[in-house]
């Protein structure tokens, strides 16, 4: 049996992903809570990116249970159109690559997800996007074009349009890898603000800082598995585990 927990927002149960014969996620089970802000570090290729993916329903799972408050999809189980935006509304996602509209302007892209997917009008996607243009610090940036701002000011446009659909937990993979470390720092800022807020956030992050200073939890992935996971501070300086004391070894 397992222990429910009621301050739990998200919860994976036994979630797998295989490609071919290979097993990128082994049954991972995982619980966080509202306000949480876990980080997600491991070598390359252990499985993090797939697992955000599955999160999200970017990749399909094929086993285990995806639980966002009330709402459980399984992937063992055909998941309709409805489940399918309910999960995607709830959960923002924030690439490497930042992704956004090259078209646009910075303004449009942050409203226009807002009119398609939450059915927004425009004169009120306009406003809320310019509050959050602020919020990460780029509101004089509104009129301009993506190519015209650094990746760090893109990054936190990409930032700012997940949160115009107000979600109730982020993901990021990441965020910093493609920013120069200057860049990086501001996206980091913004980021640590946020978890400030109260914002539920999962981070695939290479920044130990970030780990050690702003995450409540670290989890140590290794080939499709949890290795460790506990309290930052426990996990960072303390890790319990050969594999988490070598991955620490050869990053720090
Ligand atoms: P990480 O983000 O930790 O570097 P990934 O989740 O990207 O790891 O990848 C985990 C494993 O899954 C790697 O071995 C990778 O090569 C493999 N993989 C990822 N995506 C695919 C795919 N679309 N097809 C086949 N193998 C994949
Ligand atoms: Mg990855």
């Amino acid at each position: 049996m397992k222990k429910e927990n009621n301050n739990s927002l998200i919860r994976l149960d036994s979630l797998s992903k295989h490609y071919g014969t290979l097993t990128v996620l082994d049954k991972i089970d995982l619980d966080i809570k509202a306000g949480e802000v876990l980080a997600i570090i491991g070598p390359s290729g252990s499985g993090k990116s797939t697992l955000l993916r599955c999160v999200n329903y970017l990749e399909r799972p094929d086993g285990g249970t995806i639980t966002i408050g009330p709402t459980t999809i399984n992937a063992a189980r055909p998941v309709s159109r409805e489940e399918l935006s309910g999960l995607r509304r709830r959960v923002g996602m924030v690439f490497q690559s930042f992704n956004l509209f090259p078209h646009m302007s910075v303004l449009r892209n942050v409203s226009l997800p807002q009119e398609r997917v939450l059915g927004r009008k425009r004169a009120e996607a306009d406003e809320r996007s310019l509050q959050l243009l602020s919020r990460v610090g780029l509101a004089d940036k509104a009129s301009q074009f993506p190519v015209r701002c650094s990746g760090g000011q893109q990054q936190r446009i990409a930032i700012a349009r997940a949160l115009a659909l107000e979600p109730e937990v982020m993901l990021f993979d990441e965020p910093t890898s493609a920013l120069d470390p200057e860049l990086g720092l501001e996206v980091l800022a913004v980021m640590r603000a946020l978890a400030d807020s109260g914002m539920t956030m999962i981070v695939v992050t290479h920044e130990m800082g970030f780990a050690e200073n702003v995450s409540d939890t670290v989890m140590i992935m290794a080939d499709g598995r949890i290795v460790e996971k506990g309290p930052s501070a426990q996990v960072m300086r303390n890790p319990q585990h050969e594999r988490t004391q070598r991955f620490l070894r050869a990053v720090h």
